[in-house]
């Protein structure tokens, strides 16, 4: 075990109430709303496809009403025949409904806003009127045989009295369960888990967790809900989404393998693949700094870290690369020692002597300091043959 020991004290577990837990991805719905994002209908299918091999539960294809081109878009993966469940996504009105039953998708997400700030400047609509079109489209959708994921959009500025007569129309009405909406990302991992557990409780209705990362609580959000019962959580990779994005996909189930040291059925050994292809595909960089998947996870230069992790990665990684399919790097900069000098040198085919390798040294943190950045192999050795000669 290589986390926090803090993390499995009885103290810290007490009122966690783990149940069955799976993953909705919606890269190709909600991620696919960062501006400025558009995939093809290949890149599509083969997000679906990958999403599929790690073993994600469902998959939130798009919003089949958007245009025929995604109706054709949803269609084509849905006749790969994955074992994921497919979902399209509709606004909580017919004609939405009628575009995802063209994809045979077989499930579907029912969005309607339930704030108050939403309900008197954007929808214009009364509270009375809100629960009769989600309770109708509910029927409706439920009538042609999907299973109905009910989105309460902007839940978490809603209050909960009628987010509860939300909920309980909603189950009445046959839906399978209620997406819990964190449209704005304004929660905190405390109130997450208070408002997953009062719905359960109260309702009875199967909780899926939607968070949005605007203060960088997305995945710990997620994870709270979780700890308090919630069946589903929303992800993207690379935590693609509207301005700070959603939970990623890479973050929560990394988080609850690693961290919480669940026995989940996902396969971890794809994530770096399908998190470079989104990279590609979707045409935002991956910071290097960015947690899971960002280059500088995998990379180590500074002195003490190269020369802890060449001795024992633990040291210095909580998980090694390769478990999700990335590979370490060892630079050569400005903070690196003596130690990772000699060894990458080594590696590059270089047996120096104590005396040329301090020459080295010196003249690889010189030329990294004027550069403001790490040296490339070549650099490294074009420095060692001059030293050598
Ligand atoms: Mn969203």
């Amino acid at each position: 075990m290589f986390v926090s020991l803090y993390n499995f004290k009885d103290e810290v577990r007490n009122g966690f109430n783990f149940k069955e837990i799976k993953i909705n991805d919606t890269t190709l719905r909600d991620g696919e709303q960062t501006p400025g994002v558009v995939f093809s209908i290949e890149e599509k299918v083969n997000i679906a496809k990958m999403l599929d091999e790690i073993g994600v539960q469902q998959i939130e294809a798009g919003t089949p009403a958007m245009s025929p081109e995604e109706i054709k878009a949803v269609k084509s993966i849905v006749q790969e025949n994955l074992n994921a469940s497919i979902m399209g996504w509709a606004r909580a009105v017919k004609s939405d409904i009628d575009a995802v039953l063209k994809t045979d998708a077989d499930a579907i997400a029912i969005s309607i806003a339930t704030s108050d700030i939403h309900l008197k400047y954007k929808l214009r609509k009364t509270r009375e009127e809100v629960l009769e079109m989600a309770t109708n489209m509910v029927e409706y959708a439920k009538s042609h045989g999907l299973y109905v994921s009910l989105n309460s959009e902007d839940a978490t500025r809603t209050d909960f009295p009628f987010l509860k007569e939300f909920a309980k129309s909603g189950l009445e009405a046959g839906a399978n369960r209620l997406r819990i909406c964190d449209t704005l990302g304004v929660l905190i991992p405390a109130s997450s888990k208070y408002l997953t557990k009062k719905i359960i409780e109260e309702v009875g209705i199967t909780v899926e967790i939607h968070t949005h990362n605007d203060y960088g609580l997305a995945v710990a959000n997620a994870l709270a809900a979780f700890e308090a019962g919630a069946e589903w959580a929303s992800t993207t990779v690379n935590g693609l989404g509207e301005r700070a994005g959603n939970s990623s996909l890479e973050g929560v189930i990394m988080s609850l393998i690693k961290l919480y040291n669940l026995d989940l059925p996902f396969k971890i050994s794809k994530i770096y693949q399908l998190s470079k292809y989104v990279e590609k595909a979707s045409g935002i960089p991956i910071p290097p700094n960015r947690s899971i998947v960002g280059q500088h996870m995998f990379t180590h230069e500074s002195g003490i870290h190269v020369d802890g992790v060449l001795k024992y990665p633990y040291t210095y990684e909580s998980f090694l690369p390769d478990e999700i399919g990335a590979s370490r790097r060892i630079v050569i900069g400005k903070h690196s020692g003596k130690h990772a000098v000699w060894d990458k040198l080594k590696s590059l085919g270089f047996e120096v002597n104590k005396e040329d390798l301090m020459k080295i040294v010196e003249i690889v943190k010189k030329r990294a300091e004027e550069r403001k950045s790490a040296l490339t192999d070549d650099e490294l050795k074009q420095i060692a043959l001059e030293v050598l000669k």
